[in-house]
């Protein structure tokens, strides 16, 4: 029968990518909860909630009810895109700006509960993909197979910066690799469900291996 993956790690492991074509290939949801917490960074961009030298805390929390998230896929689409209050932001919420607020974002408690409680309904049937930072811990502590990505900060920060790089970003090599340091400190130190691995999840280092590789090591996993 179908069961419930949960891939957690740090940030730009490539866990989405094997997440998604796992969930192809299984015939599977994937959900990315990665971009519900970058869809309400950008909805508090967007709202004068956060900015360069402004972080309104309290606001943000009197916003959520007004924040709705949801994930549509077509048919034509490679994902289903995340949608802020019915606008289509996939595009929108990949970029470093968006990256730069998202780890202090998600270390607010409300922001938290609103986004698992979501996740948790999300995961009720079986058959669903999740990946991000809690999911083996808080949002699917009962899922059947649990994989913890990791690679060197270096090579994911190269692998993220090529990917800047193709979107049409202008930015260096540098301030990717930062932006990654300080959203592994952030998200490890936090005090609500900080990024850890779950005891029972299977460390995957993927430092030296391809796509093909990798997906081939996580699908083993997954008829076992
Ligand atoms: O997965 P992605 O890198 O897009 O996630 C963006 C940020 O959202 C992470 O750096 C992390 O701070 C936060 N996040 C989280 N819990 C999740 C998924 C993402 O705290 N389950």
């Amino acid at each position: 029968g179908k069961i419930t993956i949960a891939i957690d790690g740090y940030s730009s492991t490539g866990k989405s990518t094997v997440a998604k074509q796992l969930a192809d290939y299984l015939g599977y949801v994937y959900v990315d909860s990665g971009a519900m917490y970058r869809a309400v960074t950008l909805y508090a961009m967007q709202n004068g909630i956060i900015s360069k030298n402004h972080f309104d805390t309290a606001k943000l929390k009197e916003s959520l009810p007004l924040i709705h998230l949801k994930f549509y896929k077509e048919p034509n689409w490679g994902k289903a895109h995340i949608f802020l209050n019915g606008k289509d932001v996939e595009d929108k919420i990949r970029n470093l700006e968006v990256s730069k607020f998202v780890s202090p974002i998600a270390t607010i408690h409300e922001v938290r509960a609103k986004l698992v409680a979501q996740q948790k309904q999300m995961g009720l049937e079986k058959g669903v993909v999740m990946d991000g930072r809690d999911i083996g811990t808080i949002v699917f502590p009962q899922a059947e197979l649990k994989i913890f990505m990791n690679a060197s900060a270096k090579e994911r920060a190269q692998r993220r910066y090529k990917e800047l790089l193709e979107r049409g970003e202008n930015i260096q090599y540098i301030e990717v690799l930062k932006n990654i340091q300080d959203r592994d400190h952030i998200d490890t130190t936090r005090e609500d469900s900080p990024l850890v691995k779950a005891a029972d999840a299977i460390e995957i280092d993927n430092s030296e291996m391809n796509l093909e590789d990798q997906f081939h090591t996580v699908l083993q996993l997954a008829k076992d």
